[in-house]
Parts: C-alpha cells; sequence; structure tokens
C-alpha cells in the first residue's frame, strides 16, 4: 500500500517529488548517506528520565496489512523496575512508552505537512536543501500548526517540540510509540532508518530547553527533602548551566554548569552531608570555584539547557551578567565593561 495518496495527495506528491533518479534503491551507498544526512540530526524522541529512546521494531518487519515496515518504531527499553503493565498502551514485556513523551524534529528543516491521518496525527518535514525528508505518525498531540503542502511555512530546528507520542487509532492493542521513517526523495525512496540513526544525537524534553531559549528564567522549588521532582530528574546525563537563588529574597546565590552531568553537579549543592566532609575540597578540576551546599528548602533553580560545548561559556556568561553571590571566581572587577 503506498502511503502516499493517503497523507499528501496525488497533486501534492507531484509538488513534493525531487528531480530524483527512479532507479533509487533503499541500500544507498555510504558516500550518499554522508553527503546527505549533514548537519545536526537528533532521535525523534525525548529521552525518558535520562534513558535514550530506542528501536522497539525494525525497517521492513513483516506486517499483516501493509506490504513492508517503511519505517522504524521507537519505545525505550523496559527496565526492570518499570511500572507499565505489559499488554497495556504503555508498554509491551520488552519496551514501554509512557504519557506525554515528545516527538521532537530530527534535522532543521520546514513543516510540509502536520494532519490527522486515519493512523493518528502525521508530520512530514523537509530537509532541504538536503534531498531528505522525515515523517513522523501515530501523534496523540499535535503541536505545529496545522497545514499542507507547507502552506504554514513553519521552520523548526532539529530537537523541536513536535507533538507528543500517541497510538494509531487502527492498532488494536493502541499501543504508543513512534512510526518514524526517512526518505530520500518521496516515500517511495524510504531508506532503513538504523543505517544512519546510531549517530544521532539523543535530547532531552525540548519543553524544559524552550524556557531557556525564550530568554527567561523559571526558578522552580525541588522539595526540602526526598526524592527530586521529576523536571530534576531529567536532568540526568544532560548539558546545561543551572540558577540557583534564595526561594524567599530571590537573591541569585550560584550559577553553575555541566558538559553531559546536569543532574549530577546540581544536586552536589543539596547534599548536606557533603559539607562536613570536605567533599567539595579539589573537586572543581573545570575551572569552577568551589562548590556549595544549600538546605533545599531555601532555594529554588532555573536551568538552562545547552549543547554540551556550550554549557561552559553559557555558564561564563551568566555569572558575568548576573553575579551571583558565590561564585567566587570568575567575576568581573567593578570597573570592568560587561560585554553583554
Ligand atoms: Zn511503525
Amino acid at each position: 500500500m503506498s502511503r502516499l495518496p493517503l497523507l499528501l495527495g496525488g497533486s501534492a506528491l507531484a509538488a513534493y517529488l525531487w528531480s530524483r533518479s527512479r532507479t533509487h534503491t533503499s541500500n544507498p551507498s555510504p558516500s550518499t548517506l554522508a553527503s546527505t544526512f549533514t548537519g545536526r540530526w537528533v532521535w525523534p524522541v525525548q529521552n525518558y528520565n535520562g534513558r535514550p529512546v530506542a528501536v522497539s521494531d525494525g525497517f521492513n518487519s513483516p506486517r499483516p496489512a501493509v506490504a513492508r515496515h517503511g519505517g522504524v518504531d521507537l519505545m525505550f527499553k523496559r527496565n526492570a523496575s518499570d511500572a507499565f503493565k505489559p499488554g497495556t498502551s504503555n508498554g509491551t514485556k520488552a519496551f514501554v512508552m509512557p504519557d506525554d513523551i515528545a516527538v521532537v524534529a530530527a534535522s532543521d528543516g520546514a513543516v510540509w505537512s502536520a494532519m490527522k491521518t486515519s493512523r493518528g496525527n502525521a508530520i512530514v518535514i523537509e530537509h532541504g536543501p538536503r534531498k531528505v525528508a522525515t515523517f513522523y505518525t501515530h501523534l496523540d498531540k499535535l503541536l505545529v500548526t496545522p497545514t499542507s503542502r507547507g502552506q504554514s511555512k513553519q521552520r523548526v530546528r532539529a530537537g523541536d517540540i513536535l507533538g507528543t507520542v500517541g497510538f494509531s487509532p487502527l492498532d488494536g492493542e493502541k499501543l504508543k510509540h513512534l512510526h518514524f521513517e526517512v526518505w530520500l526523495g518521496n516515500p517511495s525512496d524510504a531508506i532503513d532508518p538504523e543505517l544512519v540513526m546510531k549517530t544521532w544525537e539523543h535530547v532531552g524534553d525540548p519543553r524544559t530547553a524552550l524556557v531557556a531559549r525564550n530568554g527567561s528564567l523559571t526558578y522552580r522549588p525541588v522539595g526540602e527533602s526526598g526524592a527530586y521532582p521529576q523536571w530534576v530528574r531529567d536532568l540526568k546525563g544532560e548539558a546545561g548551566v543551572y540558577l540557583i537563588r534564595d526561594i524567599e529574597s530571590h537573591e541569585l546565590l550560584y550559577v553553575g554548569s555541566s558538559a553531559g552531568r546536569l543532574y549530577d553537579t546540581l544536586t552536589r549543592h543539596f547534599q548536606a552531608w557533603r559539607r562536613f566532609k570536605g567533599f567539595w575540597r579539589g573537586q572543581y578540576a573545570e575551572g569552577h570555584d568551589p562548590g556549595l551546599t544549600y538546605d533545599r528548602g531555601d532555594v529554588e533553580v532555573a536551568i538552562r539547557l545547552t549543547k554540551p560545548d556550550d554549557s561552559l561559556d553559557e555558564e561564563s556568561r551568566l555569572i558575568h551578567r548576573l553575579r551571583p553571590r558565590d561564585n567566587l571566581i570568575g567575576q568581573p572587577a567593578a570597573d570592568e565593561a560587561v560585554p553583554f
């Protein structure tokens, strides 16, 4: 069964086609792949508590209703501690998919279509001038502007939110997963996404990052004790900066960063026992000043996610601009011009 008429309609297809040879096979050469997949590419489903998404069913796997599986299905590998029961919308024996997990754009591009189909909400993104498009379906919520034939002219960046993972209305088991395809031209040029996805980046929840990109900082309490809230746990494996301020006076106390261990670096500030054991002594090899610990109930925290390579620059930019009380080094002299 051809997917395209279902999705775009015949004349839309004509507009969508690139002038490509019709002899394209689903086994492109490594040099074709290398020249096509330039720029930043990310797995199209956010990490779940730092756990990267995985392929739960591969390209070309046998299907009863269609000739072949034209893409990959993405879910999270089941952990022993996962509460989701097999046979529910949220899991199988081997994989899980929690509710409200973000689907994100695999690379920069323009939204070609975003609409409801019989298989759930579906999105096509064109990644021109590179001759590649990506297809996402079974979305629960659509968080881009609905459009066809690119009329919305909406552009997205790699990692921007497109919607949330849902299930196909045609699936009797209602199993939540993202169905994802990579097209080197039109849908009949689908390749096995796993040929290229191995080197793609895994990203956190873009809804956390969105706060940062807009320039505003959202401060939230971290709880007086016990388990950290979900948004803190979601920082596992992430890169970025954190700002700690007094919950009552709102005085900024400290700005720190991590190039990939944001959760660990932030939560060290709340481990009061370490205050008495000299834990921080000699721990600041990356150029950080000695860390300080704070009572969790007395502070609130804002996060700005960055690329790993950018976390230190963003930290020093914020220290210079905001002059937190407890950062001891990297502070400009009082008469030094702040270049921001
Ligand atoms: Zn699928």
